[in-house]
């Protein structure tokens, strides 16, 4: 088979299954409202859970930024990529998570990447969660060590794992809060096996950080665990972009010789450094800001609890509704679409076969009208 037969058969593959994928440009996402075609939605598919991404002292510390320091880094932090606003984002992070160092990175996913990617050698093995994010999955699979998945939240099957003899390392994975089914993973559990056999823990505290905790430190230090490794990222709650790695001095001076995300890639613009500094300070005093969308997620899964789908127990921003079919998950969505409200239809592959859902975010911008209004498109639909 050519390339482009392959690639041909691929295409018509996902058409098949109704889980083809397309991007619709919008005019300006985030906040409550999101414009697409000359017509407005209200939003709930957001990420940015407490409105930052339009924050005023936000976007002036990005303007301010690119004035000082010009709009892009210039290079790798090895070269000339690394500034006295990288450097003081840097300490804060550290600070404010308990870690003796962060190290900023591009992404979410280039944090997974590089973390694994350094660490993990032949013979070491990575015991992930199964539902795990796609970019520790991929980071696991791509490493040369073996990946086993241990069941969903469940320690045991963790134990089992931890139990089979190995002569390498192990590097046990999870979410904080998971991105598709917006449950908590028990931490607490998770780290104590984990030292009981000599591993690491990493945590990808993605929709945890900024939204659960004193002053938002997120998952792990709600739950009073300090795992090894901590992943945050800054495109969520922060409601900006970038990820940073919370660990110890010497692993963060391991990483910044072996990490080649690190090394061969140009570090985020200043600005956008800048820009993280100011959001930080918002996140670390929002306490009202979290209590909105506490007050939201509340209200949406009081008038949930009837409908005819499965809502499944998650206690923060992120509220699937499991719809089971493809095609009915995609009709459900169009239907809210025609409605006026954006919601996410997720598939497989990004979730388990059969368990296609509706991924609905709430957010602090949110007002109660928009979630009433949400609740009896679905009642009707239902
Ligand atoms: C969004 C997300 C990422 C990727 O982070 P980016 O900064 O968007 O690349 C990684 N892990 C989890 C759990 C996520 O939800």
């Amino acid at each position: 088979m050519s390339w482009q037969q392959r690639i041909d058969r691929a295409l018509a593959q996902r058409r098949a299954e109704d889980a083809y994928r397309v991007r619709l440009p919008n005019r300006g996402g985030g906040g409550r409202w999101l414009e697409h075609q000359g017509r407005r939605y209200l939003n709930f598919s957001s990420n940015d859970y407490l409105g930052l991404s339009r924050h005023p002292a936000v976007i002036r510390a990005w303007q301010q930024g690119a004035e000082r320091y010009g709009v892009g880094s210039g290079g790798s932090g090895h070269v000339t990529g690394y500034t006295q606003a990288h450097q003081q984002l840097e300490h804060r992070l550290a600070e404010w998570l308990g870690y003796e160092q962060a190290l900023l990175m591009i992404s979410g996913f280039a944090a997974n990447q590089a973390v694994v990617a350094a660490l993990a050698s032949e013979g070491d093995r990575i015991l992930a969660d199964r539902l795990s994010h796609a970019s520790l999955l991929e980071a696991a699979t791509l490493s040369p060590a073996t990946l086993r998945r241990f069941q969903h939240n469940q320690p045991p099957s963790l134990a089992q794992l931890l139990e089979k003899p190995t002569d390498g390392q192990t590097l046990v994975v999870t979410e904080g809060i998971f991105s598709m089914d917006g449950d908590s993973a028990p931490l607490a559990a998770l780290h104590r096996l984990s030292r009981a056999h000599g591993a690491w823990l990493m945590v990808d505290d993605a929709h945890g950080v900024g939204i659960v905790g004193d002053e938002g430190r997120g998952s792990s230090w709600q739950q009073q665990v300090k795992p090894e490794l901590l992943i945050v990222t800054f495109g969520k709650a922060f409601g900006v972009g970038g990820a940073a790695v919370l660990c110890s001095q010497s692993v963060a001076e391991y990483l910044i010789q072996f990490a080649r995300h690190l090394i061969y890639s140009t570090s985020m613009p200043p600005a956008q450094a800048c820009a993280l500094d100011a959001a930080l300070a918002v996140v670390r005093s929002g306490d009202d800001r979290r209590a909105q969308l506490l007050d939201n997620v509340q209200r949406f899964r009081r008038g949930a609890a009837s409908l005819p789908f499965r809502l499944l127990d998650a206690p923060g921003a992120i509220q699937p509704l499991v719809v089971g079919d493809n095609a009915h998950t995609v009709a459900l969505a169009q239907r809210l679409r025609d409605a006026g409200l954006w919601v996410s239809a997720m598939r497989p592959p990004t979730v388990p076969p059969g368990t296609a859902r509706l991924r609905i975010t709430l957010t602090a911008d949110q007002q109660p009208e928009d979630i009433a209004r949400l609740l009896e498109v679905l009642h009707d639909a239902g």
